[in-house]
């Protein structure tokens, strides 16, 4: 069991025309990328999501 959920799990965003979002901004992404449209994405989601997870885990 994991303490925090995994970034993972955060649903997939798709546009009106079904072409996938980024997970951190607003730009398609690629075809061979999975879930943001740049590592600067991937790295700034990621950064935010561990820190909205352990602030909310320190207050509770
Ligand atoms: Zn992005």
């Amino acid at each position: 069991m994991s303490r925090y959920p995994k970034i993972s799990d955060t649903p997939d965003r798709f546009d009106l025309k079904s072409n996938k979002l980024c997970k951190n901004c607003e730009n398609f992404i690629a075809e061979n990328r999975k879930h943001y449209c740049s590592k600067e994405c991937m790295e700034q989601f990621n950064r935010n999501n561990s820190w909205f997870f352990i602030r909310k885990d320190v207050q509770e």
